[in-house]
């Protein structure tokens, strides 16, 4: 069976190369040709000797995601279903803006946290991408977009069209921690995509002991789904908080900011009409990051525009009310945007993204359709698998 070097980070290449025989060194050309050139075969590889070329040939490969389909919005944004085998696909959103392109990236074929306002979330979880899978995205999305970018009958300048990588697609990337990291790893070093670490940001649920574990092996931007202001409605939304509740999940953020890149954690909040978007829930929030006579947590508040599915129940809030929510953040002094949709006329927004995910978790049969409410609840879903 030949092994896909998709999967290794740069260590992982080299300890590869040392089985073949080969120096260490030769993993820091090889790594080259794969993820800055985009190589996807060893005869092209030039500066490689025949000998180890011919080697790799019987054992390795640079084996990419089948692409089902590509879908493209009319601003610009790129949506790419891939086919992980096994019936399962995954989905990958390029969106470009004037001076950044980010894409955003699945870590799971679908996902077992169940955050009502999700579609990923309601379709259930499969399985765990591979580092090799997740990195796939990244390789294929950068190296298309290179070539497209080409002159006709020219060849790609190598001039980086990714800026900005988000694990915010399918799947909560701390439930898949083991892969995460040796792909988190390739997208930050300088002999493959060279990301700063500002610029690639995690985003979870509130897997607290991953993030302190991210902390000291990787630490990149982080984004907390937080979408509500107290564990009876949090833990509603977002099942995790039954385990990991909200105090616990600032203690872990307040602990990240010691080695994160930036200096605040980005919080992100789901705008629900009628669910978490008053008056009462923006004072929530703010004593919640504020605390008084304690020193808060560093932050930014991202407000996102709910993209509605029909099994959620679930509304949009009206525009002027998210406007409103934001308004009372900015005048307590919290950095509050509020995200711009795009992409939602292929379905590539926030949340919407659903790819074709077997349901083995057959999260339908076990969810209880209660109504959301703002004071304590009976459980409504059960707890996630982590
Ligand atoms: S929001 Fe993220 S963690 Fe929650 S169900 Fe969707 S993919 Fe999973």
């Amino acid at each position: 069976m030949t092994v896909n070097l998709l999967e290794f980070d740069s260590e992982g290449l080299a300890s590869f190369c040392e089985g073949l025989g080969e120096k260490r060194f030769r993993a820091t050309q090889l790594f080259r040709w794969i993820h800055q050139r985009g190589a996807t075969g060893f005869d092209e590889m030039s500066d490689l000797a025949k000998s180890l070329r011919d080697k790799l040939s019987g054992v390795a490969e640079i084996k990419a995601l089948p692409v089902i389909s590509e879908q493209v919005a009319s601003d610009g944004t790129i949506k790419w279903l891939f086919d992980v085998g096994g019936g399962d696909a995954v989905e990958t959103v390029y969106i470009p803006e004037v001076d950044r392109g980010t894409l955003c990236i699945s870590s799971q074929a679908g996902c077992a946290v169940g955050c009502r306002f999700c579609s990923t979330g309601h379709q259930g979880f499969s399985r765990n991408l591979s580092t090799a899978e997740i990195v796939a995205q990244l390789w294929y999305a950068e190296h298309e977009l290179r070539r497209r970018a080409a002159p006709v009958g020219g060849a790609a300048d190598g001039t980086r069209v990714i800026s900005n990588v988000v694990m915010m697609g399918m799947g909560e990337p701390l439930q898949n921690y083991g892969a995460l990291v040796p792909a988190l790893r390739v997208m930050l070093d300088d002999h493959a995509y060279g990301l700063s670490r500002r610029r690639v940001t995690v985003s979870t649920s509130g897997v607290v002991p991953m993030i302190d574990r991210l902390r000291d092996d990787c630490p990149v931007a982080l984004a907390v789904s937080l979408h509500a202001p107290n564990d009876a409605l949090r833990s509603d939304l977002v099942p995790l908080n039954r385990k990991y509740p909200i105090d616990e999940l600032l203690q872990a953020c307040t602990r990240y900011l010691e080695k994160a890149p930036r200096d605040f954690i980005t919080f992100e909040y789901c705008m629900l009409d009628g669910v978490n978007d008053t008056a009462e829930h923006a004072r929530e929030l703010i004593a919640l990051v504020q605390p008084a006579g304690r020193e808060g947590v560093s932050c930014k508040l991202n407000l996102i525009p709910f993209n509605p599915f029909p099994e959620s129940g679930l509304k949009r809030s009206a525009p002027d009310r998210v406007q409103a929510f934001a308004h009372r953040l900015q005048e307590a002094g919290i950095v509050t945007t509020v995200r711009k949709t795009r992409g939602d006329d292929i379905a590539a927004a926030c949340g919407q993204l659903a790819g074709e995910v077997q349901d083995r978790t057959r999260v339908e049969t076990r969810r209880v359709r209660a109504p959301i409410r703002s004071q304590p609840a009976a459980p409504a879903l059960q707890g996630p698998r982590v």
